[in-house]
């Protein structure tokens, strides 16, 4: 998605693009696309990584150029063209390989040594590119891309296997921590603050809160009936504490209870139902 994006934002064609440098404004790209910074520069750095292309720094970049065109069509292109000559012989006497690779040019020396303007040596560079004559990739202080392969059709970019492995194993820890965060029996709310190194208390409306509150009032209203089905025989406080798991605190807000609501009476020391 961000591959066919750049692409069609660097306007390179299916097949071409290979080793060319482009002037990369991340901002202005993500704004053309409606995308999200941080993500896009994600997204880019994965295909750094996967060997697709290279980002650089802003730093400056000089004019590169090569000559597009084989010996012949070049002399066949000065015959009609008279006021490209000096520059043309120029560049291919000073750079011998320039028919084969990109070489970094500067617009002023050559300015200086045809004796022309630093515009005038632009707008002829310029021109020399529109009739397909040179390849250029213009100076720029712009931080660059550069595409190490021809752009791939859409489905056939592909993240390399140990590219892929990385990607999974880190979705994989960041899945287990959601999936331990969902498991842990503890309030979300102190959970997601512990994350943040900060404390509280329990929060009372989270699914792990609402589930211990469920089911205490569950336990407690069990431990009410167990108790009413024990006191059907009058007992003693001491005789209720032994027959139950429960704090003698728990028991006799319990027994008050019971007694407020008259399902029990108290006689000789003793608890009875009604
Ligand atoms: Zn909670």
């Amino acid at each position: 998605m961000t591959y066919r994006a750049l692409c069609s934002f660097l306007k390179i064609a299916i097949g071409s693009g290979k080793d060319e440098t482009y002037p990369f404004d991340l901002r202005t790209f993500c704004s053309t696309f409606g995308l999200d910074v941080s993500t896009t520069f994600n997204s880019l750095k994965i295909l750094e990584m996967n060997g697709d292309l290279t980002l650089s720094e802003a730093i400056h970049q000089p004019t590169k150029l090569r000559l597009a065109i084989g010996n012949t069509a070049l002399y066949d292109f000065q015959v009609h063209h008279e006021e490209f000559r000096p520059l043309i012989s120029m560049l291919s006497r000073s750079y011998p390989g320039i028919f084969d690779q990109y070489f970094a040019i500067d617009e002023k020396v050559f300015a200086q040594r045809l004796k022309m303007t630093f515009p005038q040596i632009e707008k002829q560079l310029k021109e020399l590119e529109k009739y397909g004559i040179v390849d250029v990739t213009w100076k720029t202080d712009m931080p660059t891309i550069t595409l190490i392969h021809e752009r791939l059709p859409d489905d056939y970019l592909s993240i390399q296997p140990e590219m892929y492995a990385t990607r999974k194993a880190y979705a994989e820890k960041r899945l287990s921590a959601v999936r331990n965060f969902l498991q842990a029996n503890e309030c979300r709310t102190i959970q997601v603050l512990h994350y943040f190194g900060q404390s509280s208390e329990e929060c009372g409306i989270c699914d792990v809160c609402r589930s211990k509150i469920l089911h205490e009032s569950h336990a407690a209203y069990s431990i009410t009936q167990t108790i009413l089905d024990f006191l059907k025989e009058p007992r003693t406080e001491q005789e209720c504490l032994l027959a139950f798991e429960i704090s003698k605190d728990n028991l006799r807000k319990t027994l008050k209870t019971l007694h407020l609501e008259e399902k029990i009476s108290y006689l000789n020391g003793k608890f009875h139902v009604k």
